[in-house]
């Protein structure tokens, strides 16, 4: 495994945030209600697809408390074009009911307490908490989990184990990484065909040097 020394580290976390000094999620939303829902949407999701979505399910359900009172297929009927729109829409109803009954319509500002709302699993708290909240937190998603990797940053085999990892190799700035990260992997170094041209990251990267 290919251990990066502090200078690496440093030199590939200050071309992260010299390359995207303003970077942010690509969902598009106005509150934490807008947000969390969305965030729950996305997962195995592309933002676009939910971006397509979002605006006609916010205009019938405006509030958490809206969405509480929602039917589950009126829900489904709405964000069907999504993947696993069945388990969303459920999860998206539950975790209204719970955010009315247990927060009194509160969303919780905390990780801790994100992470028991239905359909809120570890990676979507600390994207809520990094977006709205700023907090240094990392999220691991499926191309923070590819970039990491491919620039030896990490060779953890679950994404949890990897934003352990990068939480303590580069300590502050994670929220602001994390979105870097993220548009990194999007557009640059993609799954297929990456665009190592344009790669401001280049002779960090272990797979370059493996082909
Ligand atoms: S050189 Fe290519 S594969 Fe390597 S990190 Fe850059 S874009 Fe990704």
């Amino acid at each position: 495994m290919l251990i990066r020394t502090p200078k690496e580290v440093k030199e590939i976390k200050k071309r992260f945030l010299t390359h995207y000094p303003n970077a942010k999620t690509e969902l598009n939303y106005s509150d934490l209600y807008q947000l969390l829902v969305a965030v729950i949407l996305s997962a195995q999701c592309t933002d676009k697809r939910v971006n397509l979505i979002t605006p006609k399910l916010f205009q019938k359900y405006p509030t958490i408390f809206d969405l509480a009172k929602a039917e589950v297929k009126d829900v489904e009927e709405l964000i069907k074009s999504c993947t696993y729109f069945s388990n969303k829409a459920k999860h998206l109803v539950n975790m209204a009911k719970m955010v009315v009954e247990e927060y009194k319509g509160e969303i919780p500002k905390d990780e801790k307490e994100l992470v028991k709302l239905p359909g809120v699993g570890k990676k979507s708290a600390n994207v809520v908490m990094i977006e709205y909240f700023g907090k240094n937190l990392m999220a691991v998603d499926t191309h923070v989990f590819r970039v990491s990797h491919r620039l030896g940053l990490s060779s953890a085999k679950t994404p949890d184990k990897t934003q352990q990892e990068l939480t303590t190799l580069f300590k502050t700035d994670l929220n602001k990484l994390h979105h870097a990260m993220v548009l990194f992997g999007r557009y640059i170094c993609t799954a297929k065909e990456p665009k190592c041209k344009n790669c401001f990251l280049k002779e960090f990267c272990v797979k370059e040097r493996d082909t």
